[in-house]
This record gives structure tokens, sequence and C-alpha cells, in this order.
């Protein structure tokens, strides 16, 4: 086991990686920004380390700096959280030649999942269903219609760097693709330095349905079920299931056990997760991120299994805690994820938290990193906190959330638990009978 680990993230992230160090005794250390020195996360590890100015590209995505972090602390690995350096192969690579433990999977397996195109082909080798589309990348607008009028409009054009939701575009007719081919590879090259682009169905009512694994590099892996991330705004999750309501048992001991028995044949070491859209009964791969998920929380509440456990002990080489039998799958999960943002205009709110004060009682988490008098600073991502509840069943799960909901206090700043309040009410969210458009026509017709 490792005896410190440095945490390479902010927020609500650092804060949960730092929960699991306490817990399997394992010293901490946090880096930080000069803008994040008050945050929760550098006040309660064992140690802290300035790694230099706020803009993310001096401090939190700073190789150099975050190694030398290391190296003064004599941290012997790293936890990169979500998001910065948690899909960057360089800095596995990086730390490998520096004798520092990535907590994560290996750098070529990282590279492969980091490239969509690449990521589609070891799908479909590895038996997992995929969207139907082009065989790899498409650089010729002509190459691009005759594909397109092959698997049929509307198609969606897609980078294969992309992430966030960023680089997409729909054409829903030949007159439309060639703008929106040219418009997708010159904002995949602009926000990604890569202009490659792929094509692909675009199906019209999916849900977004994504499958936990943890592999242990052995070629042993375990699936903890799927999470329903259909409720987006932008291509961007806002509220998160487990288990879906669209799946009954059958249909995820199927396609759990096609992700763990292909991330396995991988020898895939770590958390992941498999996303598909799925659509009258079919799932279609779409990508497969090679880190732990914002929407951790819901499959943790629902299996009762510590997911950065499980990263750290397979990290480690200690092997997973839990077999596949030994899974089962309790109750039912919603996470809300608090933004500082508008609840109608999404409008980042950044500015000083004057009282904050968060929900309790069974079944109810909160995962956040902010506190009352805490000014949220400027320049990071807008999640303040996550509200994650759990039930025996999805009826009393959405009672729950509906009363904790109404507890969560944030004032001086805007967020977005309006926006939950109103959508837990819902008839259709009530019903379970949401796609991925579903949020934003709601929000349209509001
Ligand atoms: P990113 O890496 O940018 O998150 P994804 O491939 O995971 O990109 O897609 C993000 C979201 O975009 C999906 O959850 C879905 O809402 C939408 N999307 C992606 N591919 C398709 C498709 N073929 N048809 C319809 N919607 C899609």
């Amino acid at each position: 086991m490792f005896n410190k680990i440095l945490i390479a993230n902010r927020g609500e992230i650092a804060l949960r990686v730092l929960r699991a160090c306490r817990e399997l005794g394992i010293q901490t250390v946090a880096v930080h920004s000069t803008a994040d020195s008050e945050a929760m996360h550098v006040k309660l590890a064992d140690e802290s380390v300035c790694i230099g100015p706020p803009a993310s590209r001096d401090s939190y995505l700073n190789i150099h700096q975050i190694v030398a972090a290391c190296e003064i602390t004599g941290a012997d690995a790293i936890h990169p959280g979500y998001g910065f350096l948690s899909e960057n192969a360089k800095f596995a690579d990086i730390l490998e030649a520096h004798n520092i433990a990535f907590i994560g999977p290996k750098a070529d397996h990282i590279r492969i999942m980091g490239d969509k195109i690449e990521a589609k082909r070891t799908a479909m080798r590895l038996g997992i269903p995929v969207v139907p589309g082009s065989e790899g990348g498409v650089t010729d607008p002509d190459d691009a219609k005759r594909v397109a009028a092959e698997i049929g409009y509307p198609v969606i054009i897609k980078a294969a760097a992309g992430g966030g939701g960023r680089g997409m575009k729909v054409a829903k007719n030949e007159g439309e693709l060639k703008t929106a081919f040219q418009t997708a590879r010159s904002e995949a090259g602009a926000a990604f330095g890569d202009d490659a682009v792929y094509i692909e169905k675009y199906l019209a009512k999916p849900r977004h349905i994504e499958v936990q694994v943890v592999g242990d590099g052995q070629g042993n892996a375990i699936h903890l079920g799927e999470r329903d991330c259909s409720l987006q705004r932008r291509h961007q999750k806002v509220w998160e299931e487990a288990n879906s309501p669209a799946l009954n048992s059958d249909a995820r001991e199927k396609i759990g056990a096609i992700c763990s028995e292909a991330v396995a044949e991988m020898g895939y070491s770590g958390a992941g997760t498999v996303e598909f859209l799925y659509e009258n009964g079919e799932f279609y791969f779409i990508e497969m991120n090679t880190r732990l998920q914002v929407e951790h929380p819901v499959t943790e509440a629902i299996t009762g299994i510590d997911l950065v456990h499980e990263q750290i002990r397979v990290a480690s080489g200690s092997g997973l805690s839990v077999q596949q039998n030994e899974i089962e799958f309790q109750g039912h999960a919603i996470e809300c994820r608090i933004n500082a943002e508008n609840a109608r205009t999404f409008v980042p709110s950044p500015g000083t938290i004057t009282h904050f004060h968060t929900p309790g009682g069974l079944g109810v988490r909160v995962d956040s990193g902010v506190y009352s008098g805490y000014r949220i600073p400027p320049y990071y991502d807008s999640l303040i906190g996550k509200l994650i509840v759990h039930g025996r069943n999805r009826v009393e799960c959405l009672m729950r959330l509906r009363r904790a909901l109404d507890e969560f206090v944030v004032d001086g700043i805007d967020t977005t638990l309006p926006l939950f309040r109103d959508l837990v009410s819902d008839k259709d969210i009530a019903d379970g009978k949401y796609d991925i458009h579903w949020l934003e026509h709601y929000l349209a017709n509001d």
C-alpha cells in the first residue's frame, strides 16, 4: 500500500480522494494554485504545496510543478481526480519515469480511449456494440457525404479528441452536411489542436447509460452496474441515477458482463466508465472514460463499494476488494450537480458564499469543498457540490431528494438548486421517462 498520496486536483473531488486516503491510513499532500490557498482540501491535507498562479495551465495542469511537489514531499503516488491531468497519457508516462505511481490506468489505455476513433475500433474488437458510422476518421467533404448517405441522415460529426460535449455538429440532411463538417473540423482544431473528426448516425431519442468498471490490471475486472445520465444540458450531465429507470436486471447483467469482460481482456487497471447511448433496447458505445467520474457516488450508494478505495488498491497492487458475485445493487440513488450558476440562464455566479447549510439524515450525502464565507474563485469549473440521495426504491429516493433539496441553503451566489427543486416534482421525472433531449426541451418551454 502507498504511504503518501498527492492529490493533483481541487474542489469536491480533492476532498473526496482525501477522505478515502484517511480511511486507508495514507498520508495526503494537497497541491493548490494561489487562488485556492483557502480551499477545504488544502486545510485538511497533511501537507500542502502551492504549485502556481490561478490559471490551470500554470498550476493544476503544470506537470513539472506537480512532479516537483511529489519529490519535495516524498509522495509515492498521485491521484488525479477527474478533469485536469486525469486522462493525460503523457503525465502517466512522466510519473512512471519518476517512479511515482499513477492512480489510474496504463498510459497506453488512456491513449487509446482518448482518441475516440481508436476507442471505437477497440470497442468493436472487444465485442462492445457501437453506433453505426464511419470506419475511422474522415477528412474529405466528399467522403463525408458518401459515409452520411450510407448510414442515413441525421448524422453527427464528432471530434476524435473531443470531450465535454465540444466539437460536435449534427447534420439533418445533405444540405447541412458541408457546413457542419467544416465547422466541426475547425472547432475541433481550435479546441483540441487536432481536427480529426468521424461521423456517426445521430440517434433521435436515446438515453445516456454508462457502465462502471474496475480492472486489476491482471486480467480480472468487475462491473458495478450502470448510471443513467440522460438529463443533460449542452451535452453536459446535470442529474444522474443508478440504476437506470430504463433497464431491468437482465439487461444490466448483460451489458455489465460485456463491459467487464472487455476491460479484463484489455488488462485494464483502475476505474473506468464505458458510455453508451441506449435506444429501443439497444446499446451503442460512444466512448470510455479512463478515470473516476463526477457521478461515481450514485454507484457507491447502491453497491456500498468505495470506488476510490478500489482505485488505490488496484494501483498499489493489492487487487480488487470484491468479486463480481459479491456485488449487489440495493435501492436507488440520484445525484444533483450543484453549480455556481443561475438556475435558468446558467450564467456563472462566482463570489462569496455568505451562508452554506447542507442537508443530512438517512440516505443523504453531500460532497462539497465549500463552506460559509468561502469565496469561489472565477477561474475554474462552476461545480461547487453534489447532493447524492439513496432510497430503498426510486419513489423513496425522489421523496428524500425533495426533502434534502428543501433543506439545502446556499446564500450569496446563484446556484442550480432551484432547477432541481422543479425537476424533482416533474411528472416525467417521477415516471423516469426522459431521454438526452428532455432537459433542453423542458428549459426551452419553461
Ligand atoms: P464527450 O466526450 O464530448 O462527452 P460523447 O461522445 O461522450 O462526447 O457524447 C456526449 C453526448 O453527446 C452524449 O451523451 C449525447 O448526449 C450526445 N451524442 C454523442 N453521440 C451521439 C449520437 N451518435 N447521437 C445522438 N447524440 C449523441
